[in-house]
């Protein structure tokens, strides 16, 4: 059986579970994982190369970055940086479904122009995300207020669903929630790989077990034992209740991915 699909974009804001969700559709086995594909691109070669791959490699050792690497064009350039990852891929992973979670909606494109993609909209309830970003100070070391996180991620949830969904057909798009894929992964897996075609995700297997060379993801890269465990330091706190109750568009956008009435989310 093969897929409808070609490409699979895990689209998302920060922290909100993208880089299990793009280790998780590799365990089928009909894809390969390469995390967000485009710190590849823009971010300085020195450090690119000195990263460590997901499949334990070293960048420039890696049988898929150890290719491509030192094809890329000089400079910032994103449709040329992007022809040689979808040539090299073609050509290393024949046939196999390709798996970016670069995140941003600006990425999305240069999948759209040449493959049939499958996006994946990934988000964490807004409690868990904002508990999550009050913890990290910025550049300048201060941290956000509960208020102005959960204001934030309203916006930019809103604004990500509207660019993905208006870039590929209706049913080429889905809504996950990070707490239903990691608390009910049996019915999330068996949804994606439904409107997928294809078993993109074997829940019998650990979530690091398909292929993968994932350069830049989140932390759990490179240091899991593959069990998917819920992040559930939110639950513990009551930060997140004030700013919360003070802001009821916020909270029914949030009660509506949870009870999983978002569009794109039904069958
Ligand atoms: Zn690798």
């Amino acid at each position: 059986m093969t897929s409808r699909y070609d490409s699979v974009f895990v689209s998302s804001l920060g922290h909100s579970g993208s880089t299990l969700l793009d280790f998780l559709v590799g365990t089928g086995g009909h894809s390969v994982s390469l995390g967000e594909w485009k710190c590849v691109w823009q971010r300085p070669r020195a450090e690119v190369t000195a990263q460590t791959c997901s499949c334990g490699a070293s960048a420039l050792d890696c049988p898929f970055w150890g290719v491509l690497i030192p094809r890329l064009p000089e400079g910032r350039s994103r449709g040329p940086a992007n022809d040689v990852l979808h040539d090299t891929f073609a050509e290393l992973f024949p046939g196999r479904i390709m798996v970016d979670s670069s995140k941003d909606a600006n990425h999305l494109i240069e999948h759209v122009d040449r493959r049939r993609t499958l996006v994946l909209h990934v988000s964490k309830d807004v409690r868990s995300w904002t508990c999550r970003w009050m913890d990290r100070p910025n550049r300048a070391g201060k941290r956000k207020g509960g208020l102005t996180l959960m204001r934030e991620w309203h916006r930019r949830e809103t604004a990500a669903v509207s660019r993905t969904r208006g870039m590929v057909d209706g049913t080429d798009w889905m809504q996950i929630l990070y707490d239903d894929l990691v608390l009910g992964i049996e019915a999330e897996a068996e949804r994606i790989n439904r409107r997928a075609g294809v078993d993109l995700i074997d829940t019998s297997v650990p979530f690091t077990s398909g292929e993968h060379h994932i350069l830049y993801g989140n932390s759990m890269k490179g240091r899991t034992d593959g069990r998917i465990r819920y992040d559930a330091r939110w639950l513990g706190r009551s930060d997140w209740l004030v700013p919360y109750l003070l802001l009821p568009r916020v909270r029914r956008y949030n009660e509506v991915l949870r009870r999983g009435e978002a569009p794109g989310q039904g069958d």
